[in-house]
């Protein structure tokens, strides 16, 4: 036993409790286990442990650990996921590295993903980062603006648009965290009307991820409380 072990077990007794208090299925919130700034030994560790799902926010640091693990144990079948911000020239190593990127909030950048993934692997799954707390300095786009980027995303071929993803502001109150995730659980139905294969919700971190579970969240992002404070970020 090691503590990111110790961890995992914990937030995953939480995640069913808060699931199974409001009434969905446990299995149905996914856990991501975000490794930003975290070496391989201790990614190593969570997969001893079961985890196999993994969030990475920088492009060159995410390629690197996904080459460790496609060469040193090929046969576990990790889904990695990339969560931070994108500039359009680091399109191309996202395109070939990881399975889902959580942080659309333009047609370019989706455009330039589904023109470098290669052929022959799954189509990319792909979340639309939305601004949902109207913060002027937050990446995302504007909810009014989501359906638009919809339309657009559905076109292109080698993308699997999956749903939506938001980092709200952070906030202490319970009730206004509830009050937020609604509002993308909305955002989310409302577009279902038209695309009803779209399934996930990509919200919820270590400070509010119960308010994200009972809103309806389905993947919740963790990087602290399984793997310890971040030296940077
Ligand atoms: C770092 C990060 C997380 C995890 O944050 P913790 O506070 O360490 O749980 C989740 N989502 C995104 C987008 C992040 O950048």
């Amino acid at each position: 036993m090691n503590t990111v072990h110790d961890n995992l077990i914990k937030i995953n007794h939480e995640i069913r409790t808060i699931a199974l208090d409001c009434d969905r299925d446990p299995n149905s919130v996914e856990l991501i286990a975000v490794s930003k700034t975290k070496p391989v030994t201790l990614i190593a560790q969570a997969i001893d442990a079961g985890q196999l799902s993994f969030g990475e926010n920088y492009v060159q640091e995410g390629v690197e650990k996904i080459a460790y693990f496609k060469k040193n144990m090929p046969d576990i079948p990790i889904t990695w996921h990339f969560i931070g911000p994108l500039q359009s020239n680091k399109t191309k190593l996202v395109a070939e590295n990881f399975d889902w990127m959580h942080t659309i909030d333009r047609f370019k950048i989706a455009q330039r993903l589904d023109a470098q993934r290669p052929a022959n692997m799954n189509k990319l799954n792909v979340l639309i980062q939305v601004n949902i707390s109207n913060e002027e300095s937050k990446s995302g786009i504007h909810a009014d603006e989501v359906a638009n980027l919809v339309k657009q995303i559905m076109t292109l071929p080698n993308l699997r648009l999956r749903g939506l993803m938001a980092i709200p502001e952070i906030e202490n109150d319970f009730t206004k965290q509830l009050e937020v995730f609604k509002q993308m659980t909305q955002l989310l139905a409302s577009l279902k009307t038209d695309y009803p294969l779209l399934d996930t919700l990509s919200m919820g971190m270590s400070g509010d991820m119960k308010a994200a579970i009972i809103a309806g969240s389905t993947m919740i992002r963790i990087g602290s409380a399984i793997f310890g404070a971040r030296q940077y970020v």
